[in-house]
């Protein structure tokens, strides 16, 4: 920058009617800001060497002794003596002291907006609590430090974790909570239950509407509100105050420091339908942020960018006006990949859309309280399905459908059938998410429709005893989340937690895909367990092409980023079972260290 002259500053000091004091100031804001913006691009040499290294490269391997970074990119890989060439004063040496080096995991269908909201709710769940009475001492206690009328939101609420929960009524938590209104969250936030003053307080009675089809709040033979919420726009209606409680700005930083923890260096959103969310991740993640982002961050008013996960979103068919004009938008760092839709719901609510009924067990019937012989139907009008696939299938962007039952993706491939006959958009990679009952002999129809599907595996893990015994029985079970069907079939296919429904942990994915165990030892459908390695390419390169990143992510290969994780063990050489306690050390986006353990570690015993 030159010095303005003394001329110029002498007139614009003496002046004070002049407006000059201003723009020089505007200008230099500008600028700093515009060098706020440069400050992460600066040089950086490194190589990594001294352990294993898994690329996860789709090529036949060569050895892979080192790898060379340069500037957040892959440069070579090699035996250590090639890859040393490369070393000068300022490249930086990283030694892997015997550890393993991989790709970043990819996190392909994840809630970073709902973590955040829930990351101040009182916990409830099943991973923490063992029985009905540890759970109902939690909410008793959360009433008694709460202050009267102020709101008590929960999560994590599990009748088929928690031996003897069931559901509870609108006047059992009045009885509990008189003075408070009560939102206690489903952990698989397909269903809620709130009380008297929590539906008081939202303006819900028995005489409201319910908001869409499959979603209500369910009412007695009286027309009286029961307490129990269903389905997503349900709940989100009656949990809209939580957004004003909580200060998601002050969680999103923690949230996200949790999936670099687990090795995750992309993330993405499904079903994103918040403009405040949007603003914030944008800035957050982008490598070119926004003016007025950054005006919006110096005021206190957005967190402070660091470097973090990359983020990819899918948004709300119901929110057309947070799309960007083009589906080329944003940059590697962050980006709208498409349109997510739900066509059922989950199977511990009665809303997985099945061919057969679920079981009339005592947990599906009095533990779910899902009627007796239900199958569950489709949570979206077919024809408004039909026309926002359609729409956003000519428009170009990726389609991504919620569905578990096998009569919901049966119909799901019948609408992207039809439409991808009526068109002459081809070859979008479109989506079906979590397939828990996916019939493998429609996996040849998805192969030719381009539908690659990403499963939920860790019901199986959590809940496979349940579905098994009580919910749909051995010989649908034996047949879900057919994982290695779909490969079997020349298809790619991804992994995800769906956090907060299930801890946003890639190696517990990698387990139960390979050992297909659930958390008691029984094992479900061996037929459809994995080898290590194609579950670890689901958890990276195969995820990256779902989000059309596999040029650019996914493995370690020159022209990548340097999005690179280190484990303490290679999952390629341990036993199956010990796949889940692997531990990340270290985790690096863009050839930047965003998260050590050690470091995590200290902060940890710091805040004790
Ligand atoms: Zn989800």
């Amino acid at each position: 920058m030159t010095k303005p002259s003394k001329r110029i500053r002498a007139k614009t000091v003496n002046d004070p009617t002049s407006n000059r004091n201003l723009c020089y100031c505007v200008a230099c804001f500008v600028l700093v800001l515009l060098l706020a913006g440069c400050a992460k691009t600066e040089q950086n040499r490194m190589i990594f060497y001294g352990g294993d290294i898994v690329t996860m490269s789709n090529t036949p391997s060569m050895v892979v002794e080192a790898v060379f970074v340069e500037n957040g990119r892959i440069v070579s890989l090699g035996s250590k003596e090639e890859i040393f060439k490369h070393k000068t004063d300022a490249t930086q040496i990283i030694d892997l002291q015997g550890n393993t080096l991989l790709p970043g995991f990819v996190g392909v269908h994840t809630h970073p907006d709902l973590a955040a909201y829930l990351y101040g709710y009182v916990d409830l769940s099943g991973f923490t609590y063992k029985t009905q009475d540890e759970v109902w001492a939690r909410l008793r206690q959360a009433v008694k430090e709460t202050k009267k009328g102020q709101w008590i939101f929960c999560r994590g609420f599990d009748p088929m974790l928690v031996s003897g929960l069931t559901a509870p009524d609108i006047k059992y938590l009045d009885s509990i909570a008189p003075d408070n209104p009560v939102f206690i969250l489903a952990q698989s936030m397909h269903s809620a239950w709130a009380n008297s003053l929590a539906f008081k307080k939202m303006g819900i009675t028995g005489k409201t509407p319910d908001p869409a089809p499959g979603n209500y709040y369910e009412k007695d033979s009286r027309g009286e509100l029961t307490g129990l919420i269903v389905e997503t726009k349900a709940i989100m209606t009656v949990a809209a105050d939580a957004i004003k409680v909580f200060n998601i700005k002050d969680n999103v930083s923690k949230v996200s420091d949790d999936y670099l923890g687990n090795g995750i260096t992309s993330i993405t959103t499904m079903g994103l339908a918040n403009s405040k969310a949007f603003i914030l991740y944008e800035h957050l993640s982008t490598h070119h942020p926004k003016f007025k982002h950054n005006v919006l961050d110096m005021i206190g008013m957005l967190p402070d960018r660091k470097p973090t996960v990359r983020h990819f979103v899918y948004l709300m068919h119901t929110t057309p006006s947070l799309f960007p004009a083009k589906v080329e938008n944003g940059d590697d760092f962050f980006k709208v990949c498409g349109v997510k839709l739900w066509y059922d719901g989950s199977p511990y609510t009665g809303s997985m859309y099945m061919k057969e009924p679920y079981l009339n067990s005592a947990l599906v019937t009095k533990g779910l309280k899902i009627p007796v012989n239900h199958s569950g139907k489709p949570v979206i009008d077919k024809q408004e399905f039909y026309d926002a696939v359609k729409k956003y299938h000519e428009l170009g962007w990726q389609v991504s459908v919620h569905s578990q039952g096998d009569q919901s993706t049966e119909e799901v491939l019948g609408v992207f059938e039809q439409i991808q006959s009526e068109s002459s958009v081809k070859n979008l990679r479109h989506r079906i998410e979590h397939g828990m009952l996916l019939p493998p002999e429609l996996l040849g129809k998805m192969k030719r429709l381009n539908i690659t599907p990403s499963f939920h595996i860790n019901h199986l893990y959590y809940y496979g005893s349940a579905l098994k015994n009580d919910i749909l029985g051995a010989q649908r079970t034996a047949k879900m989340l057919p994982v290695k069907s779909t490969g079997k079939n020349g298809m790619y296919f991804s992994l995800h937690a769906d956090a907060p429904m299930y801890p946003e942990e890639p190696l517990s994915l990698l387990q139960t895909a390979v050992t297909r165990k659930t958390r008691e030892g029984e094992i479900i459908g061996l037929q459809e367990a994995i080898p290590v390695m194609d579950g670890l390419k689901a958890l990276t390169l195969y995820a990256a092409w779902q989000l059309n990143m596999d040029k650019k992510i996914g493995s370690i290969e020159p022209g990548k980023y340097a999005d690179l994780i280190i484990l303490d063990k290679n999952p390629l050489k341990v036993a199956p079972d010990s796949l889940r306690d692997i531990r990340v050390m270290k985790t690096f986006v863009n050839g930047t260290e965003v998260w050590t353990r050690q470091k995590a570690e200290e902060e940890h015993k710091g805040s004790k």
